[in-house]
């Protein structure tokens, strides 16, 4: 942990305080927030209440769950002197996206199709269980994320979104890849990443929104394991290297502690986000499209440009710490690029910025993939360096803070 507190990262002012919540949590100072969560009292038994009665509730433990956060945050209260509480804001939240899931409204897509009962399959064509494609310390995210230890990346499977360009494809195109991941096997790889000193729990896809019901019962679940799950394993990318767990890596005050992260399209419900208010620890969400004509050509998704700002704004409004991230993409830098960014600095000025210049043509607009359509053949290239400068010159004349995030991965190595 000393290593990762020690990065230079951390000596930017900006980056030091617009990540600072996510810092004290990585750095086991501060305890995340599902642990607030479980302090926050839910007021009654909620086996017999209906959804409405339940998201009542849920608007009075989060007022309560605010003020906690803003002492523990300051620094005015310790948690460790509040015990944990049943039924808990956790436990609500556990309640409502089981009801969620019968009608399922995760996201913006709204199918209500129950996936509980099946047969009927929405947009991203899941039922109940939920898969995992792979599971690793991820040592390619950007440096406050990925550290010195690397995320603790678990990639679920299927999306709500239909990128022709999808980088990820084998596994937000094939819902049944992977290993069925219940929610106890869930907590237990959480765990297991967290011992072994990722720094975070950095959920993904595919998209984790479709998964929601199996991450928020699993972060309810989340404490100090003592058996091995075996069957959690065969999804382990990177078994091969010795991780060696250690619960200094994942202890705050005795209790299991980690980050969590939602790494995400942002293309989800009001009532989604709600939810995850109280849950993630620092936000790292896709801002891809300028417009919806885009949004729609590329990726089969209407009402995107509304939905995603609209979720980008509550975080901002929140207080969140959040990273966006933006892909520059072979011909859309004055359609797509140019309104994001735009966006963003009249609506986030000073969110922490990504301008990703990694695109490759890929899945549906590659040539040398079966897959090819030749519709796509203007994405079939990379951005050019002209594209990529003309965007970075772009968000340093709006004032974005971007240069530290975005120059120390770039592909290729372009600064202004
Ligand atoms: S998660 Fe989204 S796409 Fe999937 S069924 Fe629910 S509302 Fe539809």
């Amino acid at each position: 942990m000393a290593a990762f507190a020690a990065l230079s990262v951390w000596s930017s002012p900006e980056v030091r305080e617009r990540l600072g919540w996510y810092y004290a949590v990585a750095n086991n100072f501060k305890p995340a927030k599902y642990l607030i969560c479980r302090r926050v009292t839910a007021g009654e038994e909620l086996e017999n209440l209906g959804e409405g009665e339940l998201w009542e509730l849920h608007a009075r433990a989060s007022e309560e769950f605010a003020k906690i956060f803003r002492e523990v945050k300051d620094g005015g209260l310790e948690l460790g002197r509040m015990e944990p509480v049943k039924p808990s804001l956790l436990d609500l939240k556990v309640a409502l996206v089981k009801k969620m899931l019968r009608h399922c409204n995760f996201c913006r897509w709204n199918c209500r199709v129950d996936r509980v009962a099946g047969g009927k399959h929405g947009t991203c064509q899941l039922e109940e269980e939920s898969r995992v494609s792979s599971y690793f310390h991820h040592r390619g995210e950007e440096l406050p994320i990925r550290g010195t230890k690397g995320s603790g990346t678990i990639f679920f499977t299927s999306c709500n979104m239909r990128c022709a360009f999808c980088q990820n494809a084998d596994i937000s195109h094939d819902k049944d890849n992977g290993v069925v991941f219940t929610p106890q096997r869930l907590a237990w790889t959480m765990w297991q990443l967290r011992m072994e000193g990722c720094h975070n729990i950095n959920l993904v896809g595919g998209e984790p929104t479709i998964h929601l019901h199996t991450i928020v019962e699993a972060i309810g679940l989340l404490k100090f394991f003592k058996t091995v799950d075996s069957a959690a394993l065969e999804a382990k990318a990177d078994l091969y290297l010795p991780y060696k767990m250690d619960v200094r890596n994942a202890s705050y005050m005795g209790e299991f502690n980690t980050p969590i992260l939602w790494n995400s399209n942002m293309y989800m419900s009001q009532e989604t986000m709600t939810i995850l208010k109280e849950l993630v620890d620092i936000w790292l969400p896709d801002f891809k499209f300028g417009n919806d004509n885009c949004a729609i050509w590329l990726s089969r998704t209407p009402w995107y440009f509304e939905t995603v700002s609209k979720n980008h704004k509550l975080i901002y409004d929140w207080g969140e710490d959040i990273v966006i991230r933006h892909l520059i993409m072979p011909g859309h830098v004055q359609c797509c690029t140019k309104p994001v960014l735009r966006w963003i600095a009249e609506n986030m000025p000073d969110a922490l910025v990504n301008i990703m210049d990694q695109y490759h043509p890929d899945c549906y607009c590659s040539p040398s993939d079966p897959r090819f359509d030749r519709r796509y053949q203007s994405m079939a290239r990379y951005p050019s360096q002209e594209e990529i400068m003309e965007s970075y010159r772009y968000a340093a004349e709006l004032g974005l803070k971007f240069e530290e995030i975005t120059f120390e991965r770039s592909v290729y190595g372009l600064r202004i």
